[in-house]
């Protein structure tokens, strides 16, 4: 697994140098041999490692103040069935190097970045949050892992502790890390989910390169539910191969019986997709890789799937799985046709805001078993 240990030099704009990240930065590698560079100009520390033109070591991190919107609908996919779900843009580019990750079509360079300017950032989500009659899911890791680099940043902290006084907002902190234990004593106020991307450790150790293992990943899990957060697993995206079935189930399992299923928010589910134009390059940088041999169909939505008799199976052999062990669980389906949820569901949500409904209606569940919980 590759650690925050492994960045050897921070970048930081000088617009940014007393900011509240730059200062948590500073705290949390005060006394190591980290170098923290103070830059006149970020444009040229960007510049120099995009013209590097290649993936080479993930040592660097630069804080740029970001010139754009932080907060914004989840993009979900044209002609898919989507969730409403929002995303907070907090930087690019991530740690790990899962094979099958769409940010290689469109990264090139190894710096890896986080946006500084948390004021504007904060003053955007207030803004667009609160007050609203809505309860608001919105998540941080669509362009990087939510937690890869939290120890040497504390960004996901300042987060938790600021979605702690919004009411009507779930954050949700998505991650293949362990990286919890700075966030064990946050003030999060019930109001931040941690969640999981999950996969058999098969596929964890053949396409998600310097990950944690799925053994830390739940010991994680673990430790966050002590400390009072709720919990979510994405088994997405779902890779299929010869003993994708019993692996899958063996993984539900695994989950089920190591935390509380009454904390477990929701479990998403989809499948293995990919942009036009990814193939090329996963093939040109894991030639070996079973991932893009299996032959797949082009979507409504210009994304290329498995064909969806296999997903339908995959997807249903998953969902009676989850049900036999509780079927109490909310899971779902992710950027899925209206034909997948017709055929693995038995309904299609009929709008976005039906299916928020059955998540509003998990959350009180998961907020009454806690309530109801001696430990907390
Ligand atoms: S953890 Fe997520 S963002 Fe990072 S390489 Fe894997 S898929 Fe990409």
């Amino acid at each position: 697994m590759r650690s925050p240990d492994d960045v050897r030099h921070v970048y930081i704009d000088k617009s940014l140098n007393d900011g509240l990240l730059a200062n948590s930065i500073r705290q949390r590698l005060a006394g190591g041999d980290v170098t923290i560079e103070v830059v006149d100009n970020y444009r040229e520390v960007l510049d120099h490692y995009q013209k590097q033109g290649q993936l080479l070591e993930k040592d660097s991190l630069l804080i740029y103040p970001f010139p754009g919107r932080f907060v914004s609908s989840c993009p979900g996919s044209d002609g898919m069935v989507c969730c409403q779900y929002f995303v907070i843009n907090f930087g690019v580019g991530c740690l790990y190097d899962c094979h099958y990750c769409y940010l290689q079509n469109f990264m090139n360079h190894p710096l890896m970045t986080l946006f500084g300017n948390l004021e504007d950032m904060f003053a955007e989500v207030d803004r667009k949050i609160k007050g609203k009659k809505f309860h608001f899911r919105i998540g941080t890791g669509e362009y990087t892992d939510s937690l890869a680099l939290e120890p040497i940043t504390g960004l996901s902290r300042i987060l938790v502790e600021h979605f702690a006084d919004i009411d009507n907002a779930t954050l949700e902190l998505k991650t293949k890390s362990c990286n919890v234990d700075s966030l064990l004593d946050a003030r999060h106020n019930g109001h931040t989910v941690m969640a999981w991307s999950v996969n058999p450790p098969s596929v964890i150790d053949e396409v998600e390169d310097d990950t944690a293992s799925l053994d830390e990943r739940l010991e994680a899990a673990v430790k966050v539910q002590k400390a009072g957060y709720k919990l979510a697993f994405h088994l997405d995206p779902l890779i299929y191969y010869d003993n994708w079935e019993s692996e899958y189930h063996e993984l539900i399992d695994r989950i089920c019986d190591t935390v509380d299923t009454n904390r477990i928010a929701w479990i998403s589910i989809g499948s293995f997709r990919y942009s036009p134009g990814q193939k090329e390059v996963m093939q040109s940088r894991f030639a070996e890789d079973n991932l893009t041999k299996e032959e797949m169909i082009q979507g409504p939505d210009g994304k290329y799937r498995y064909f969806k008799t296999i997903r339908q199976k995959m997807y249903g052999s998953v969902r009676e799985k989850i049900m036999s062990r509780d079927p109490r669980l909310f899971h779902y389906l992710c950027m899925e046709t209206r034909s997948s949820w017709q055929n693995v569901y038995g309904f299609v949500p009929d709008s976005a805001r039906n299916l928020d409904a059955l998540f509003d209606e998990r959350r009180h569940f998961v907020d009454s078993a806690l309530a109801g919980d001696p430990a907390q």
